[in-house]
């Protein structure tokens, strides 16, 4: 059965019988489970790639169905996290391979434990926050990574091997003006630029997977299938001055401001995490919050109406609340509601 699963890949000179047991043998961790992260799972889970740590803090919506190819209505009406939702349709396309899902939000608290034991770690998050974060523990821990981002109809990747190649603070030492301000919230985004930025990662994954670095692109790519614009632009080597590569100083991973609220850019929602690692029993949190509102609640998260805002509750006591910006307004519904 497996040889046949994988006989068109097999027959392909640069993966080959081996290249297909060392698929079959490798772990890749991807960080955020959106439209670029639920692509990447899926043509990993399909290529064979004998397991999967994905990882993603956020639920299934209607408006991500436009591009997030791995997610139904189904998933949408249910609110499932996006990680289950991506393990149970992963079940489905490829049941030979192990899927991990974490329903975390990626922090400097759980970054080094979720590259852990990575032959290859890819990126689908949507923030330069969050890749800076998986810069210094790739780095730190000597794990490739591939950087990946897609907005309106442009996309942007690139492949990192730590001290190989330029990481992604030699390339960009602050996150880019570009890159930080419209996001796909706020500048809209369609699915074809995801196809390409994924397919790219994917191939490059393959690559490392193989053990074929040779064939890696070795460049910053930029593609923009609207303008129809397709560049390769060279990155030389890493900068000796770099601070994460070079000095091996992890700003992120040991941050002096370990932030407990953040506003959700372009989704009026504002994100609250524990200060410390809990586990709430939704069950309880259900019964005394439904004289206050509307509750609902699945195995993985309970969902609160009260006036305008929602609030979504994890089993972590993470929560998003939606229908403020306010950081203020958003803690004191969250010490309202949920607790301290
Ligand atoms: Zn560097």
């Amino acid at each position: 059965m497996t040889q046949d699963r994988y006989s068109r890949q097999i027959l392909f000179a640069g993966i080959g019988a081996e290249g297909q047991q060392a698929l079959l043998n490798s772990r890749a961790v991807i960080i955020g489970c959106g439209a670029l992260g639920s692509a990447q799972a899926e043509a990993l889970a399909r290529a064979g790639v004998g397991n999967l740590r994905i990882v993603d803090r956020d639920f299934v919506e209607f408006s991500n169905l436009q591009r997030q190819t791995m997610f139904t209505e189904h998933d949408a009406v249910e609110r499932l996290p996006k990680v289950i939702a991506c393990a149970n349709h992963i079940a489905e396309i490829n049941s030979g391979i192990a899927v991990e899902p974490e329903i975390a939000d990626v922090n400097y608290s759980n970054i080094e434990r979720l590259v852990a034991g990575a032959d290859v770690v890819i990126d689908g998050t949507d923030n330069f926050a969050t890749r800076y974060l998986i810069n210094d523990a790739c780095v730190k821990h000597q794990k490739d990574w591939i950087y990946g981002a897609a907005v309106g109809s442009y996309g942007v990747t690139m492949t990192i091997r730590p001290r190989e190649t330029p990481c992604l603070r030699c390339i960009f030492p602050e996150a880019p003006p570009a890159a930080s301000a419209p996001t796909c919230d706020t500048a809209g985004v369609i699915m074809p630029i995801i196809s390409v930025v994924a397919a790219v990662q994917v191939s490059e994954a393959l690559k490392l997977l193989t053990g074929d670095v040779c064939s890696l692109h070795k460049s910053l790519m930029q593609f923009d299938v609207w303008r129809n614009e397709w560049r390769k632009i060279s990155i030389g080597q890493p900068l000796n001055d770099c601070p994460t590569c070079a000095l091996g100083r992890f700003e992120t991973l040991n941050p002096e401001v370990r932030e407990f609220a953040a506003v959700m850019c372009g989704r009026h929602a504002v994100q609250i995490s524990p200060s410390e690692s809990v586990h709430i029993d939704l069950g309880a949190l259900r019964e005394k919050l439904a004289p206050a509102g509307e509750v609902k609640a699945n195995d993985y998260l309970l969902r609160f109406r009260t006036g305008e805002y929602e609030l979504t509750v994890f089993q972590d006591a993470r929560s998003i609340i939606r229908g403020t910006d306010d950081i203020a307004t958003a803690r004191s519904l969250y010490s309202k509601y949920i607790g301290n």
